[in-house]
Order: C-alpha cells, then sequence, then structure tokens
C-alpha cells in the first residue's frame, strides 16, 4: 500500500529529528488505523471527543485512517493528520526517555511542540493551571502545556528541559517532580515563580 510507504518515511525522518532532541532512539513504530469514530468509541467504551483521533501505547500509534479522517472528526484539514502522527511519536520518546507520562502538561506540551502544533496563548489565570495537570489533563492542557514548554525552552534552551526530562522514573509523583524541577531550574514549581516568568 501506498499509504504505508508514505507513513513509514514519513515517520523514519521524523525520527532523526526526535533522535536529535532527545539524545536516544526509539524504533519506529506500528501504525494501526481506526476506521470510523464509532470504533474508537468501542475501544475507550465511551464517546469520545470529536477531536481526539490518536493515542501511543507501547510501541503502537492508533490513529483514525486518513481516508475518513476529515469526516470523522473535527479536524477539517489533512494537514493534521502528518501533525498529529508526529505528536503520537514523539510521546513514544517521552515515555522512553522518563518511563513516565508524566506531567500531563510536560508530556503533552513537548509533543506540541515538536510536532509544531502551535498553540494559541493562554490567560494567565489559564497558564496557572499547569499545577493542576500533573495527572489528569483536559482540552486546555495542550495549550497550557506547549506555552510553558516554549517559554522554557526559549528562556532556559532544550538541554535543561532535556535535562529534567533524564531525571524522571516511572516512580516520580507530583512532589518529587517539583524537587527535580528546582534542582534543574534553580527557581520553584510554584505559582509565585511561574507568575514572575509568565510575561517573558
Ligand atoms: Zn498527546
Amino acid at each position: 500500500m501506498k499509504e504505508d510507504k508514505e507513513i513509514i518515511e514519513f515517520l523514519k525522518s521524523f525520527q532523526k529529528e526526535l533522535s536529535g532532541f532527545f539524545g536516544i532512539n526509539v524504533e519506529l513504530p506500528m501504525v494501526s488505523f481506526i476506521n470510523s469514530r464509532k470504533e474508537i468509541d468501542k475501544i475507550w467504551g465511551r464517546k469520545t471527543e470529536e477531536w481526539f483521533v490518536a493515542w501511543a501505547k507501547d510501541n503502537n500509534i492508533f490513529i483514525l485512517n486518513p481516508k475518513i479522517y476529515t469526516k470523522e472528526s473535527s479536524h477539517k484539514n489533512i494537514e493534521h493528520f502528518w501533525k498529529v502522527l508526529k505528536h503520537e511519536y514523539s510521546h513514544l520518546y517521552y515515555k522512553e526517555i522518563t518511563n513516565n507520562g508524566r506531567p500531563k502538561w510536560l508530556n503533552e506540551g513537548l509533543a506540541c511542540y515538536l510536532a509544531n502544533q502551535v498553540k494559541e496563548k493562554p490567560t494567565k489565570k489559564e497558564s496557572l493551571k499547569i499545577f493542576e495537570y500533573y495527572q489528569k489533563g483536559d482540552w486546555l492542557v495542550y495549550r497550557v502545556g506547549y506555552f510553558w514548554v516554549k517559554l522554557l525552552i526559549d528562556k532556559f534552551g532544550k538541554k535543561k528541559l532535556l535535562k529534567l526530562l533524564k531525571k524522571m522514573n516511572s516512580q516520580t509523583a507530583e512532589k518529587e517532580f517539583a524537587k527535580i524541577f528546582y534542582r534543574v531550574y534553580g527557581f520553584k514549581f510554584s505559582e509565585e515563580e511561574f507568575n514572575k516568568i509568565f510575561e517573558v
């Protein structure tokens, strides 16, 4: 199938970018197409949101079939499909390097950043929801995560962010994360500190 080859080539070229960023290599994932919204709902056992189109698990990416992608989702441009593939592959790297899918804002924000899924700037109040997004997330987590990840990278560099990720492991819970953050960045993972750096 022409499509499969196209996807493999696409992921291969993005693999180079990701390996450059993370300094590790994660093998190419298997991509499985989901053929309808109904099928997604069945797998998740609930009615899923129109924007929800893909997820990554182990070394697999499950994604709505490009043939019905714009019909079965709220995304009306097929470009979105390719960015989501990048986004999901980034999650596999994140998992590999942290052994953890948390904090949710960092995992989602970095995936959006690496896939070039530029998000609208949140309001200050919205941005401070970062402290609620360790375990949970909602539609706003992408915007909040993207904002802080981009700011941390622009202001302090990629190396520092990578250092933070490398210090995490499967046992890292919220409190421990705050400690690691402080050790790496030299300021507290707190509302007060994040308030200060919001505008810059
Ligand atoms: Zn994601």
